[in-house]
């Protein structure tokens, strides 16, 4: 099932540091349309619940304990191809890898502070979309 949304987050680092105009000017000038988008703070029972899926990993515990550490961003994306189309304009996960220009790139600082979410699957874009959002918030 192709439902042309994506899921994303600006993350605290970027938050903290003032980033949220430029990566959502970017994020929109791609051609992206904003669904619904919110500003709030994840606690970290919020934010291990987010990233489920990666409980087992190594980094699980840095990683919950960045999400829950400032203010984020969250947002449902709009666009043909979204899933395929944001990963490719927010780059690889470690910003030292990440192609020119891309936002993690121009914004993220390391492999676990690195700016910016984007689901990876249709299926998952709908799950986090619905982890932040009611139906009529994102109708
Ligand atoms: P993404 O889909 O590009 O966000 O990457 P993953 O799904 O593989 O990982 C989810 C998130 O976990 C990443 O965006 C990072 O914030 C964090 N992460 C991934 N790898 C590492 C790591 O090696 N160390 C730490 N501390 N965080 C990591």
């Amino acid at each position: 099932m192709q439902t042309n949304r994506t899921f994303t987050m600006i993350k605290p680092d970027a938050v903290a540091n003032g980033h949220i105009g430029a990566i959502i000017d970017q994020i929109t000038k791609a051609g992206f349309k904003i669904v619904a988008m919110k500003y709030t703070s994840l606690s970290s029972e919020m934010a291990g619940q987010f990233y489920d899926i990666h409980r087992e990993r190594p980094f699980f515990k840095d990683l919950v304990s960045f999400m829950s550490s400032g203010p984020i961003v969250a947002a449902i994306l709009e666009k043909d191809n979204a899933i395929e189309d944001f990963r490719k304009l927010i780059g690889a996960t470690d910003p030292q890898k990440a192609e020119v220009g891309t936002i993690r790139q121009k914004f993220a600082k390391s492999i676990d502070a690195n700016a910016v979410h984007g689901s990876d699957s249709d299926e998952n874009a709908q799950i986090e979309g619905n982890f932040f959002f009611s139906a009529f918030e994102r109708a």
